[in-house]
């Protein structure tokens, strides 16, 4: 007989399951009301988009999109027809060009492949690795720089990378976003408004510690930095390109190979050996042209204000293309290696970029499994699955009254157990403590023909008898008393 083999979840994707999936709830119905409070309203966006959004936004050479993106041409005729003219052209790469003939054989080929990869860039679709670039394109083609400005957005779902799986790291994980784009009015110069930009920044700022303090999160960490604009980061680059070329020898390949390609991402090694080189490096904030230094000065007193400390770290880079300025990380309780638990910054000129009017941008994302991982391991995981009330019965006429009293204390909100079938007393009894119920409801001959109900408070064994109606009036006080 062949072997049954078990299904499981792919490699980096898991199950959450109850009585996790309450604390889930709770932290997203939580983000729901404080961020509310900030006046920010929920946007769904798709899961999938087009690959070329990303390439676009996050950037062609970042790890996210060049290695991690899970993305197909979707379109099945195109996707068979690209790999028999690759297959072909293999083949006829293999033969040396003879005559005229062949050789023009091969160009052609070669000149459909072209156009076939590029029809195929343009039904590429990718499964989304982060928001920000939704929201943009959401921001575009509804038209929003229309609505009252600024727009302030927030969303939760799952995100899609191809990394290596570890503790706090998958690929299928949740984030919780919000970013606040705001149109820059024609003929006003995007520089100006730096005091307005700063308290903007620093409310964002304001409301991710309100809603982790909210949450009990501990060991809270907010480190902040500024990475200058348009203007004075290229400079600062190519100086600390300079700078690493001189010591470049002492470096690991990893670095070595981002001098070339991204020199600030050398800040990020968490390499041993690279920390003492690294500490001599310039720092940006030495070198902010003077409205990214008024605009950081003006975000550190604005977080002053607001009463949110802060520490500065000149080496938070942050991994996408396009942060400006502000940025800022924030690190909780018990998340080893992987303890950032949201990233953000400031990202003016994204939406112009992926063809919208120029308008300012900041956002953050909490890794919403990260948050989670550092709530149970501070103890704060909440509720144990339970219920309210167990209604045991034995006898026709008792389940067709404990269909009713279920039904009502159901309406009322109660989490209510009602076997589906009879049992005798003693089992219910057990069965309902192994659930948590608070009370047991006993429904049998004798509390039919009495109208009086028996109760059993399950923490304390105590029993009473009761009418439906005090009985109800005695959960429902309960009730209050632990919400
Ligand atoms: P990023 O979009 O890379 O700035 O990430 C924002 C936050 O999402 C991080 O601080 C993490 O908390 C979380 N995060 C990013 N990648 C993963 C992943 N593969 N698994 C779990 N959480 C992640």
């Amino acid at each position: 007989m062949a072997e049954k083999k078990k299904f499981q979840a792919i490699k980096g994707t898991r199950d959450l399951l109850p009585p996790e999936t309450e604390l889930w709830d709770r932290v997203e119905q939580t983000a729901r009301k404080v961020f509310g409070t900030f006046g920010f309203g929920e946007i769904r966006p798709p899961m999938i988009e087009r690959t070329r959004l990303f390439e676009r936004a996050v950037g062609s050479d970042t790890d996210i999109v060049s290695k991690e993106m899970f993305n197909w041409v979707d379109d099945p005729d195109l996707s068979g027809a690209m790999t028999k003219i690759r297959d072909e052209m293999r083949k006829t790469e293999t033969l040396p060009a003879v005559d005229g003939t062949a050789a023009h054989a091969m160009l052609e080929k070669q000149a459909r492949l072209g156009a076939f990869n590029n029809l195929a860039e343009r039904v590429r679709v990718a499964l989304r690795p982060e928001a920000t670039a939704s929201v943009c394109r959401a921001y575009i083609e509804h038209e929003m720089h229309a609505l009252p400005q600024p727009v302030k957005l927030w969303y939760t779902g799952p995100m899609f990378r191809r990394e290596r799986p570890q503790k706090g790291r998958y690929r299928q994980f949740y984030q919780i976003g919000a970013e606040v784009l705001e149109m820059v009015p024609p003929n006003q110069d995007p520089t100006k408004n730096i005091g307005k930009d700063a308290a903007v920044d620093a409310e964002v700022i304001e409301m991710v510690m309100a809603f982790f303090a909210r949450l009990g999160l501990e060991s809270v960490k907010l480190e902040i930095n500024s990475i200058g604009d348009r203007d004075c980061r290229p400079k600062y680059v190519e100086l600390l390109r300079a700078e690493l070329l001189k010591v470049k020898e002492k470096l690991g390949p990893d670095s070595q190979r981002r001098i070339e390609t991204n020199p600030l991402r050398v800040l990020d090694s968490k390499l041993e050996s690279e920390q003492g080189i690294i500490a001599g490096l310039p720092r940006i904030v030495d070198h902010l042209c003077t409205n990214c230094a008024a605009q950081y000065a003006e975000v550190k007193r604005q977080l002053g204000m607001r009463g949110v400390p802060y520490a500065e770290n000149w080496r938070l880079v942050r991994g996408l293309d396009y942060y400006m300025r502000t940025t800022f990380e924030i690190t909780a309780l018990g998340l080893g290696s992987q303890n950032a638990v949201c990233g953000g910054g400031r990202y003016d000129g994204l939406v112009e970029l992926l063809g919208g009017q120029p308008t300012k941008g900041i956002g953050f994302a909490i890794g919403e499994d990260r948050l989670i991982l550092s709530l149970q391991e501070a103890g704060k995981g909440g509720t144990p699955q339970s219920r309210d009330i167990f209604v045991a019965w034995m006898g026709e006429r008792a389940q067709a009254a404990a269909i009713l009293a279920a039904q009502k204390l159901r309406a009322a909100g109660f989490r209510v157990e009602l076997p589906p079938v009879e049992q005798k007393f003693g089992r219910a009894l057990g069965q309902a403590d192994k659930l948590g119920a608070r009370y047991a409801l006993i429904l049998g001959d004798d509390e039919i023909a009495t109208g009086q109900w028996t109760v059993k408070t399950l923490a304390d064994g105590s029993q009473a008898k009761m009418s439906e109606a005090q009985f109800l009036e005695m959960v429902a006080r309960s009730k209050t008393l632990s919400s």
